[in-house]
């Protein structure tokens, strides 16, 4: 036990923070406060629910606009839209693709579906993201470029690409490991799912790869019930997803062609309207989400053996989830505060276990991933949701 762990101390900051009059608060609730009702009402008039109608090509448009990618393509969720950007950048069946093992199943599955084999890399404290300086050791220490591509020497397996994460919405050192990528010869694909209102130095996260995943399930920052995207700022890599998204149908009146294996992954036209009603009120959802994460990194100001989670310099953060990071990594601590948050009516969950200790995951190759261990027993996130840094108090 750490005896400078303070647990009423911490959980009491925790609801100084909060609006005094809500009780039982959630860890992320939707707000259906703007256009929602009116569009998706639309949807159900007008009879255009499926996988035609017009709100799709604008809330692609709006997401586009929002991010400052060239392209969107709106899927049926995030993993769906992760697997397309593993397949368009060229992973094949027995690949490996380097994947920080703190992250949320999603990530890995996605690869495990593209047929190829996450290789787990360790992430580090101040982003909670892929450590650049460590990957670049491994790297140095078990790959070789032959014939321009990057091959494990350990497994004899390529390494075709990386997928960071922007965890809890704070964005990876993005650039470094960009850098990283150019040299090995690496496929840079962003898992922005958590990431939608982060930039790094002024851009938005999901434009540094050559594609990017978002999702839009109903606990992140916007949700259309249950989504997601691809961002790309590169045209043949849009129209491709698009093509793949949509069962690779060739374009014609009335025939049925189809020229590959594609995936009914094109979302609906009712998610896409409550799409298109929750990113206008995107800017105003962060401004109160960035005002709550001020509120907490106060409130918790100078209380010994936890900090919350402040975004890194030279970024802005949506902070979808608020993280306290406890200073000494015993599970008994975290869980004694995890069940006084509980139990004080707000809800706090630890992070993901990681990705290697899942039982499906046990037998792929990985680094020491020390930093993700620790952290795995530092983590919890707190009620994050936009609602409660509403109005004055
Ligand atoms: C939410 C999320 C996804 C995608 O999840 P879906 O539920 O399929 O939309 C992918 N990766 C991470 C890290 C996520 O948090």
């Amino acid at each position: 036990m750490d005896a400078h762990l303070d647990i009423k101390r911490i959980v009491a900051a925790v609801r100084s923070a909060l609006p005094a009059d809500q009780t039982n608060v959630a860890l992320h609730q939707p707000e259906f406060s703007g256009n929602e009702w009116a569009y998706v009402k639309e949807c159900l008039d007008t009879g255009w629910v499926s996988s035609a109608g017009k709100h799709v090509d604008r809330f692609e448009q709006m997401l586009a606009d929002f991010t400052g990618a060239k392209h969107a393509v709106a899927t049926v969720n995030g993993t769906s839209a992760l697997h397309i950007c593993l397949l368009l950048c060229g992973v094949q069946r027995g690949d490996e693709v380097l994947i920080p093992s703190l992250t949320f199943v999603a990530t890995a599955n996605a690869v495990s579906y593209a047929g190829a084999i996450p290789h787990f890399v360790d992430s580090e404290e101040t982003t909670l993201g892929v450590d650049a300086r460590k990957l670049h050791a491994h790297l140095d220490s078990i790959a070789e470029l032959k014939h321009g591509t990057c091959i494990n020497r350990t497994t004899g397996r390529v390494i075709r690409a990386l997928m960071p994460m922007h965890v809890f919405g704070h964005p990876a050192d993005i650039q470094t490991l960009n850098t990283l990528c150019e040299r090995w010869h690496i496929v840079l694909i962003e898992d922005a799912a958590e990431s939608l209102g982060s930039y790094y130095h002024g851009i938005h996260t999901g434009n540094f790869g050559r594609i990017a995943g978002l999702s839009f399930n109903g606990n992140k920052t916007i949700t259309t019930g249950g989504g997601g995207a691809i961002l790309t700022n590169d045209a043949s890599l849009a129209k491709q997803a698009k093509h793949l998204t949509t069962t690779a149908r060739v374009a014609h009146q009335w025939s049925f062609i189809h020229d590959a294996i594609g995936y009914n992954y094109r979302m609906p036209n009712i998610n896409a309207a409550l799409g298109c009603a929750q990113i206008e009120q995107l800017p105003e959802f962060l401004r109160r989400k960035r005002a709550l994460a001020e509120k907490y990194l106060r409130a918790l100001n100078g209380i010994a053996g936890v900090r919350v989670l402040k975004e890194p310099a030279g970024c802005s953060s949506n902070y979808w989830l608020n993280t306290l990071i406890l200073e000494n990594a015993e599970l008994s601590n975290r869980d004694m505060l995890l069940q006084a948050l509980n139990d004080a009516g707000l809800m706090a969950r630890p992070a993901w276990t990681l990705m290697h200790k899942l039982p499906m995951y046990l037998d792929c190759p990985q680094m020491p991933l020390l930093t993700a261990a620790s952290l795995e027993q530092r983590i919890i996130n707190i009620p994050s949701s936009a609602y409660l840094s509403n109005g004055d108090h």
